[in-house]
């Protein structure tokens, strides 16, 4: 009776937990993906963010230790290789044993095309700076030079994001919740003792997402016809999605320089169509959006596409779509 006694004691002092084995080596890049990967995992671990803080996915570069925990993760998430550059080299270096899941490879993900052309130019390439080390060895690449602009003097830079469609796909609230599909289905793979936890912490995160979702589209609904300028084109899904008014980003990608030229055309731009708005960016200087406004009636505001600002976890990504519609209204509604 005693020892029975003392068995119900050691089971009681057990943790409680509602999962069968603990989720680990889970390495997610950026932080909107961060907050549905762990979303999923719930309680049964956490997974490793590699890109904390004020940082771009557009600048980042991997330390030594991060590419050891790459080497010794179960799963990497990532968003695509046009988004994680720095990823690419250490992707093609993993052992067999680490599963590599791109977003961008779901078939269900909705892929917009990289908008070209006008204002929302390709790179400026006289302005640019080329030559940097992953976008060499292209010029052996058989590219559409129709489609393109005076590319026979220098490299490719960017082509390969071109190929693959515009990366920023997070905003987009329907393809975040393809994403905690693929999420879900590669965790229970990886840890099949717990698939019935992931299915019900993504029902979860999913309903999350949805009650966003419409709490964004409300705050978003006075400004939708709103002209505005963002610093860099990472807002397409975002726009597409809520049906809002953009008419330009100062750089297609944060890095490219933009020419005097340029300036002109989008302070034009933002003459001719009235645009209420420029939005600088946090993770980068916020020179060129003044520039751009200056000489005309536009204000500057702010948004950010990865909410650093934001504390990384399952709450993250619906706290991120409604921050950016803020931003916006802040700025268009004043
Ligand atoms: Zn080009
Ligand atoms: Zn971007």
């Amino acid at each position: 009776m005693k020892k029975y006694l003392l068995m119900i004691g050691l089971i009681l002092m057990l943790p409680a937990r509602g999962y069968a084995a603990p989720t680990e080596n889970v390495v997610v890049t950026i932080a909107p993906l961060y907050s549905l990967v762990q979303g999923v995992i719930g309680d049964t671990g956490e997974a490793d963010l590699l890109l904390k803080g004020n940082v771009s996915p557009h600048t980042f570069q991997l330390k030594p230790s991060q590419v050891a925990k790459l080497q010794k993760a179960k799963i990497v998430f990532y968003i695509g290789k046009g988004m994680e550059v720095f990823l690419v080299r250490a992707l093609e270096t993993l052992p067999d044993s680490v599963t590599q899941v791109s977003m961008m490879d779901q078939p269900e993900m909705t892929i917009l095309e990289i908008r070209e052309g006008g204002e929302w130019e390709h790179h400026d390439h006289s302005a640019h700076n080329h030559g940097e080390e992953e976008h060499r060895d292209h010029s052996a690449d058989d590219h559409d030079e129709e489609a393109h602009h005076d590319h026979d003097e220098h490299d490719h830079h960017g082509h390969e994001h071109e190929e693959m469609g515009d990366s920023h796909i997070w905003l987009d609230p329907a393809n975040a919740i393809v994403m905690v599909k693929a999420i879900t289905k590669e965790l229970s793979k990886a840890y099949p003792e717990n698939r019935a936890q992931y299915k019900e912490n993504a029902l979860e995160m999913i309903s999350k997402i949805e009650a966003s979702d419409k709490e964004a589209n409300a705050v978003l609904e006075p400004v939708k016809d709103k002209p505005y300028v963002v610093f860099h084109d990472a807002y397409q899904y975002f726009e597409n999605y809520y049906g809002l008014s953009a008419v330009g980003s100062i750089v297609v990608e944060p890095g490219d320089a933009a020419s005097a030229k340029r300036i002109a055309t989008l302070r034009k731009k933002i003459a001719e169509t009235g645009a209420i708005c420029v939005f600088r960016e946090p993770q980068f200087s916020d020179k060129l959006s003044r520039l751009v406004t200056e000489e005309t009636t536009a204000k500057l505001g702010t948004v950010d596409p990865i909410g650093a600002e934001l504390a990384p976890g399952p709450d993250m990504y619906p706290q991120l779509l409604k921050q950016v519609a803020l931003e916006l209204v802040t700025c268009l509604n004043d």
